[in-house]
């Protein structure tokens, strides 16, 4: 059997390490910040039926323009997002989760010669998705607790000139928020394309205001959301993005034919449907967010400040014992990298306990 590095693989691809979240089967997983509230039975029900009418025509292509489901997003983001927006199936693409979403960018806005610019800690798949793409990735540095202000943001945007910045709002894995400042200030820094990537948005506390309110009038701005956190949808891979028209008509140049299957789309079109009652769960997941916030301190655990449904937490002696310790109570966390970091999803209320007994108690 071939070793990897037998393989006349890409230059830039050699020593690269693949996207590797542990999967493993665990009474309490609290490690990829999925929502963990199945989706309610009655939405299943309407899902599993519009799944049955669409597979009676799989023999055809699907509508590769997804047409009603874009309509379907730009509905749910006109109904959720304060102030209201008024998009149309125009400003919206969508692909197999944002991950999709974000190399399609960087297939058509990157690219070799090309750099993006991110301020780790950030999501790992930003780095990984550059390294894909040939698209350099250039390091910038976050401000202290991980924040980002718009002093910051603007000095690296300057100094760099990135073909793309990607900013992640609030950031995984630190939890942290992005004002809307900083958002503005990073744009009118930029001459490239500005993503803000609001994986978590619906997380955020009430009167956060949305990038997606920023896109009037700046065609370089793009938001990429997903349905896979706050719509407890990961494992049927929906990502979107909402942007100027002109955007869509660039990804449509990388895309790949029928990228999103009409199984996916019938699927998420009916859970769209039920979107108050997909997102029901959300504030249940802000309330066990905010309890880890309050109880890990009282546990001898600083925490980083969290807009979404997951908690930063330091003070760890070492990480990778506390990750181990944990798994051998069947519980599933996440070890970063960041040393004497650990990050926790917010679970369902008994997960939580559970978790925060377990670690008492260690
Ligand atoms: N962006 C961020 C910040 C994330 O944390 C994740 C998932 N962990 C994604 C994008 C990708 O999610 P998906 O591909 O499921 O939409």
């Amino acid at each position: 059997m071939a070793q990897l590095s037998d393989l006349p693989i890409r230059d830039d691809l050699r020593g690269q390490t693949p996207y590797g979240a542990p999967q493993k089967a665990v009474r309490v997983a609290l490690n990829v910040n999925e929502n963990s509230h199945p989706i309610p039975a009655d939405v299943a029900v309407d899902i599993v039926e519009s799944l049955a009418a669409a597979i009676l025509s799989v023999n055809r292509y699907p509508d590769r323009e997804f047409t009603e489901l874009r309509e379907s997003l730009a509905a749910y983001l006109n109904f959720s997002v304060e102030p209201a927006t008024r998009l149309t199936a125009d400003n919206i693409w969508a692909a197999n989760g944002s991950n999709e979403v974000l190399q399609q960018i960087l297939q058509a806005f990157g690219g070799p010669g090309r750099s993006v610019l991110g301020f780790p800690p950030t999501y790992s798949m930003h780095s990984i998705i550059a390294n894909g793409t040939g698209t350099r990735w250039i390091a910038g540095e976050r401000d202290a607790d991980y924040e980002l202000s718009p002093e910051t943001v603007t000095r690296w945007i300057e100094e760099t000139q990135p073909d793309v910045v990607f900013l992640c709002s609030p950031n995984n894995p630190t939890g942290t928020p992005l004002s809307i400042e900083t958002i503005e200030a990073a744009y009118a820094a930029s001459s490239g394309i500005v993503v803000v990537d609001e994986a978590y948005a619906e997380f955020a506390p009430e009167d956060v205001r949305s990038a997606v309110t920023l896109l009037d009038g700046r065609d370089r701005l793009l938001v990429s959301r997903t349905m896979s956190k706050a719509f407890a949808f990961a494992g049927a891979r929906v990502g979107y993005l909402a942007a100027d028209p002109a955007v869509t008509d660039a990804l449509r140049l990388v895309r790949l034919p029928y990228h999103l299957s009409a199984l996916t789309q019938a699927a998420a079109i009916a859970a769209l449907r039920h979107a108050p009652e997909m997102l029901a769960m959300v504030d249940n997941i802000r309330d066990q967010r905010d309890r880890l916030l309050v109880e890990l301190p009282k546990l001898g655990y600083p925490v980083l400040n969290s807009w979404a449904n997951f908690v930063m937490f330091g003070g760890v002696a070492d990480s990778h014992a506390l990750f181990e310790a944990l798994l051998e109570q069947d519980i599933l966390v996440r070890d970063v990298g960041i040393p004497n970091h650990i990050r926790v999803t917010a679970g369902t209320e008994a997960e939580t306990t559970a978790f925060l007994a377990a670690l008492a108690a260690l």
